[in-house]
């Protein structure tokens, strides 16, 4: 059994715009601090390029700048920050632990802000490209392809929603998937057929984003008569799911069937003590500011247990 090192206050697991904001609250509020930040730290901002929706910055920011701000800020006020991933978690006693690697953290409180990882295709061209026209984000990057040709891929209520706001601004939205049946719910289906600007590609799969520096374009397969063809097109949206990181969570706290934990009166989840933020238990807005506000809402839970106890 590895050794405890210190025990701290709060304990954040994650550093996305949820743990990095919870961070920042819990330090300036003098609490003791760490942050598991993981080695890919910093989030899904870390993947996009310019953040145009974050308030604050009125001629944008880069993702990964603003996630690099967030990590001073949260540094400058005494958090403790470890770039290495929780490996596992144990939250039948107090004070909770948190392993990472060879060596256990002790904290009253813990937060858990691990986020979620949208799902790829796991195209070479799709990783070539992401960024340069592959998006997994309509609400940050639609506003990039005014009266532009885009693809959205997928069939459930991502897919529907990424193209509804994508027609907002693109001259035509064709949505590509694999079956011939949508997975998306009634209501999104409808709004989607009725829209004039989204069209469907039905029975086909992506085969590769066609494209040197950025997007021009993609290569299809119908899905029956293995038939290829191309399309031209200046984005492509993968709207395919996504997945909570929440797997060291199971059997600590309550989640539901997709890994979500569930919290209830805002932060709370089912284990006293333990708070969680972002995307981790929020499938709903899965927006960096909404993240960050409940990061907020978890750190000040938290202050306000440990006064408590
Ligand atoms: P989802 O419901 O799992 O749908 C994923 C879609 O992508 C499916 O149509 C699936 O095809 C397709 N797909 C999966 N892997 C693929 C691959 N490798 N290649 C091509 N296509 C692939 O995911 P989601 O749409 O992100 O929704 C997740 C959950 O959040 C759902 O419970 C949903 O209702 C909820 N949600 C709700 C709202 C809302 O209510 N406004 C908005 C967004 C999400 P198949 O259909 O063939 O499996």
């Amino acid at each position: 059994m590895p050794m405890a090192q210190k025990t701290y206050d709060i304990i954040i697991v994650g550093a996305g715009p949820a743990g990095l904001t919870a961070g920042i609250y819990a330090s300036r509020a003098n609490l003791k601090t760490l942050v598991v930040a993981g080695a890919m730290w910093g989030g899904q901002l870390m993947l996009t390029t310019e953040v145009e929706n974050f308030p604050g910055f009125k001629e944008g920011i880069l993702g990964p700048d603003l996630m690099d701000n967030m990590w001073r800020q949260a540094e400058r006020f005494g958090a403790e920050m470890i770039f290495e991933d929780a490996t596992a978690v144990d939250f039948s006693s107090k004070p909770f632990k948190v392993t990472v690697g060879s060596k256990v953290y002790e904290g009253k409180t813990v937060i858990i802000a691990t986020g979620a990882s949208s799902k790829w295709l796991g195209l070479e061209s799709e990783k070539r490209l992401r960024g340069r026209g592959v998006s997994v984000c309509a609400t940050c990057d639609a506003v990039f392809f005014k009266d532009k040709k885009v693809v959205v891929v997928g069939g459930g209520d991502t897919a529907m929603e990424e193209a509804l706001a994508l027609s907002k601004f693109a001259r035509e939205v064709k949505v590509i998937h694999r079956r011939d049946k949508l997975r998306a719910s009634r209501i999104l289906q409808e709004r989607a057929f009725k829209n004039p600007k989204i069209e469907f590609i039905w029975n086909s799969t992506v085969q590769e984003i066609l494209g040197k520096d950025r997007v021009e374009g993609v290569r299809l397969r119908k899905v029956d008569s293995n038939e290829e063809f191309e399309l031209a097109c200046d984005a492509v949206f993968i709207a395919i799911g996504w997945k909570p990181n929440t797997e060291i969570f199971k059997g600590q706290v309550e989640m539901d069937q997709a890994g979500h934990i569930i919290a209830e009166d805002t932060t709370k989840t089912s284990v006293e003590g333990v708070f969680v933020a972002g995307d981790a238990q929020d499938y709903h807005y899965r927006q960096a500011i909404t993240a960050a506000g409940a990061g907020c809402m978890a750190a000040l839970d938290a202050e306000k247990y440990l006064e408590g106890i």
